[in-house]
């Protein structure tokens, strides 16, 4: 893949960048970019890229065949062209509290009531978690947002590194995620909360739980019970 600059500085709101490719006068391919692709149940970033004084909205990112395309809204771009991009950072600092956070309440809810997180979307007014409970009490869920509020308050460095796919692969809580990885892929980026949380991610993160500020329950749904739901927002 070409140089995803987010796995490195997650707070990169603007970068230089060539076009290697133009399809359709919409999807544009850069050497490098700041840009998040939807992907790993986090949204896609939104923004500009600037080229010659002209502006080109960024409406949508994402993978498609190991590459991150960006879908502009205006014409014009061509390859060899120098751009500056721009991410929307309101957004995306929203996606990256909002993605720390659901570290943080996956491992209570695995620590508190072994249940284990079957899928999440990642919001920008809200979040869901899905997961897997035998009795949901709705009390108990509001009891566990507090527990995961009590970590945000630690304000907790959130460190990320990459190892070797092998030494990654022995940490308890990471194998499931790691083992679905493909095998060509080697080196491993760890997202790791001390104290609560380490797994295999290659989402935007804050540097410090403090930044996440409060987590507050919107609402629980019982979808079956190997598919409970629940809402959370920030404030
Ligand atoms: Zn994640």
């Amino acid at each position: 893949m070409q140089n995803a600059l987010y796995m490195n500085d997650s707070y990169l709101k603007e970068f230089e960048a060539t076009v290697e490719s133009v399809k359709d006068d919409k999807y544009v391919i850069l050497n490098r970019t700041s840009f998040y692709p939807a992907g790993g149940g986090q949204p896609n970033d939104t923004g500009i890229m600037i080229s010659d004084g002209d502006e080109y909205p960024v409406v949508y990112v994402g993978k498609f065949e190991g590459k991150i395309s960006h879908e502009v809204s205006k014409p014009g771009l061509k390859a060899g062209d120098k751009v500056t991009g721009k991410i929307d950072w309101d957004r995306r600092y929203r996606h990256m509290r909002m993605h720390t956070a659901a570290h943080i309440i996956d491992a209570v809810l695995y620590n508190e009531a072994g249940a284990l997180c079957t899928g999440n979307q990642l919001g920008t007014d809200k979040s869901r978690i899905d997961f897997s409970l035998d009795v949901l009490n709705k009390d108990k869920i509001q009891q566990y947002i507090g527990i995961a509020n009590e970590w945000v308050k630690k304000a907790i460095d959130v460190n990320i590194y990459s190892l070797p796919r092998e030494e990654a692969l022995k940490i308890p809580g990471i194998v499931k995620l790691a083992g679905a990885m493909p095998p060509e892929v080697t080196e491993l980026r760890i997202v790791e909360i001390p104290g609560i949380d380490i797994q295999a991610d290659g989402g935007t993160q804050v540097k410090n739980t403090s930044e996440i500020g409060e987590i507050s329950l919107v609402s629980v749904e019982n979808k079956g019970k190997n598919n409970r739901r629940m809402y959370y927002t920030i404030d």
